[in-house]
Order: C-alpha cells, then structure tokens, then sequence
C-alpha cells in the first residue's frame, strides 16, 4: 500500500497538459521495466502508452484496461508534500490515482495463472481534446474484446463502486464563438452586460431535462476604459440526445445578434465526445468482479459527466466503465485547486484490476 500511495504521489507531482505527457510517460515506463516486465511495448508516443502481455498458449480473450495519463492547467493549492511541482498545473482529475492503480496492478500479475492477453492503455489526452479517439487508431490491430475503465469520484467514500449498464455519462461537444462588436470608448457603446444578459436568457431557454448549456470561461480584448470588441464564449454542451450542436449553437447566436449590434460570429469547434455506453456482458462482469473483491456496490445515476472512454465502444465490442468512490472532504472537488482523495481507495481499485485480468471471460 505504501508503494502504491508513492507512486500516486509521484505522479501527482509531475502533471502535465494534454498531448504534453512527457515526465508521466517517463516514470510509467521506468516503472514497466522495473517491475512488470512481462508487459511489451506495444505504442509509445504523443498519444500515450500501450503494454501487452501475450499468453503462452491461445489466449480466451484479450483483456484490455485504461487509464489517462493528462492533468488539467489548474493551479494546485494544496498544502503537501506531493503538490504539484509544475506551476499552474494540476492532477486534479485523479487521472494520477488511475495510473498508479493500474501499475500496480501490472506489477501484481502472475503468470501461472493467466489465461487472458492483456492490454494496459496509458491514453494521453482524456480533458477535452478527445486523446482516446487518435490513440485506438494506433491499437487498431489489437483485437480486443472487453475493455474497462475506472475513475474516482469524490461522490462516494473509498471501497464504494458505482456502475450502471446502457447509456450512463452525457455526450459533451465544446466549441469557440468569438462575437465581433464595434470597438467603443467605455462613454460611448452599449454595456457589455448586454451581451451577458441576452446570452444568459438564451442558454435559459435552450437548457432542459436532456440538453445543458454552460460558458465555463470568457474571454475579450476590452480593458478598463475600452469596450471589447472581440468576446470569445467557450462553451460545452452536455446531452443525452444526438442533435447537430453547431447549428443549435449558431441559431442560439443568431437570436442574440438579432438585439444587440454584433458585426457577426467566428465559430470554431473543440471537440465531440459521444454519449458513454456501457456494454451488458461488460457491465456484467464488472460488476461481478467489483462484487467478488468486496466492494460496496452501488448503481451509477446517469450523469452530465462525460469520458472520451465513449470512443473506444467504435472498435471495441465490449466496453465498461464504472466509478470507485475516494471522497476526503467537501472541499476536495474534481477539477478545483484543492482536490485531493483518499488513497485508501486505491488499494480497491488495484485490486479489481487484477481480478478482472485474472478473470475468466
Ligand atoms: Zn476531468
Ligand atoms: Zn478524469
């Protein structure tokens, strides 16, 4: 456990940027040489790092898990020894938690008694920019049968897991709108609170039961006596519906443009992640395997969260992902510059792993 907790620690110190993974992808491999050494290399490069272990004989199946090498670039506040020692920058996804999970677990593997090739997916580039999308076009030629993910939730405490089959994390498009406006002496144009104001009113109408709206950030080139004249809306959709989101957005645009005075709109889109599906026989087995490990079991609600984990279910025919609970104060969010976890809850998730590669399919 201890081993476990420093090798969280040390990724935890060293988080990097989307397609940036360079110090992660260096103590991952380390650590593959050192002590799983039954894992070849299979793909080593900007999209991350794949490890197989064939079978002597035929294998039943081919067993695959995956864990996200990225962090986000927010700023770590915490006040311990394993902060991040990269400025501005921050493992507060967890995705530290994931690959030490699975490390270990690679570690843990015997041998003997294997009766599944395994594969272990270190994907780069899981936050917004869709990492898995590019990656499993280069494991293209790894027929792999099931594949399984795990990420922490501060929602549930350490030995709790949470799984649901079917439709069970949102779809999340993200795309730029920069409104172009005149440029204005502050004495002179229209507030921009206007703007503000009309977009406020429009996402309101747009928002329902299964479609949500949210401008997480904004950004303009106004300063304190200058009306901007270029507002760039960052925005992210998140649905349970498949709809064409660049024209709802466009329309949404249109209706504001229509009362107040905008030259006109650029749009620019980010990304697309579809709805994450978990497969029945996958779904199944996790849930035996988190049952069989001692887990408090609970099922997943369905959730504005979203995972390019979604992607892989193109090429693979049976995907799962589920939850393991790590909740260590309220102040402890995902994706906040406090978040932290309990890593009790990392010995439950190294242990899954293991019964899931040691599992017969
Ligand atoms: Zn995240
Ligand atoms: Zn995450």
């Amino acid at each position: 456990m201890e081993e476990l907790v420093g090798l969280r620690r040390s990724l935890h110190k060293h988080p990097e940027i989307a397609f940036h993974e360079l110090e992660t992808r260096a103590i991952i491999k380390a650590f593959v040489t050192e002590r799983a050494g039954l894992f070849e290399p299979f793909y080593d490069g900007q999209c991350g790092l794949v490890f197989v272990k064939r079978c002597k004989d035929k294998p039943k199946k081919t067993v695959a898990f995956r864990a996200e090498m990225d962090g986000l670039p927010v700023k770590d506040e915490k006040k311990t020894d394993y902060a991040s020692l990269n400025p501005g920058y921050c493992h507060s996804c967890g995705h530290d938690a994931h690959m030490a999970m699975l490390l270990s677990a690679m570690e843990k593997i015997n041998d003997a008694e294997l009766e599944n090739e395994l594969v272990c997916i270190f994907q780069a580039g899981e936050e917004v920019f869709g990492g898995a999308k590019y990656l499993m076009e280069k494991i293209s030629n790894l027929s792999i049968d099931y594949l399984f993910g795990m990420h922490i939730t501060p929602d549930m405490k350490a030995g709790s897991f949470s799984i649901a089959a079917g439709e069970m994390m949102a779809s999340s498009y993200t795309a730029e709108v920069q409104l172009n406006l005149a440029c204005s002496h502050v004495g002179q144009g229209a507030d921009r609170l206007e703007i503000f104001n009309l977009l406020y009113e429009a996402a309101n109408q747009f928002n329902n039961d299964t479609q949500l709206m949210k401008i997480p950030h904004i950004r303009d080139n106004g300063y304190y006596n200058v009306n901007a004249s270029e507002i760039t809306l960052c925005i992210n959709i998140r649905s349970f519906l498949e709809k064409d989101w660049k024209s709802e957005i466009i329309k949404l645009v249109k209706r504001i443009s229509d009362k107040a005075a905008l030259n006109n709109a650029t749009f620019k889109e980010i990304s697309y992640y579809p709805i994450l599906i978990n497969t029945e026989s996958a779904t199944r087995k996790a849930t035996e395997i988190i049952g069989k490990c001692g887990g408090n079991l609970v099922e997943a609600p369905r959730s504005y969260s979203s995972d390019d984990f979604a992607f892989y279910r193109n090429r693979i025919k049976e995907t799962a992902y589920f939850f393991i609970g790590c909740y260590l104060g309220p102040e402890h969010q995902c994706h906040t510059a406090s978040f932290d976890l309990d890593e009790s809850c990392l010995a439950h998730g190294e242990g899954v792993i293991v019964e899931l590669f040691n599992s017969t399919f």
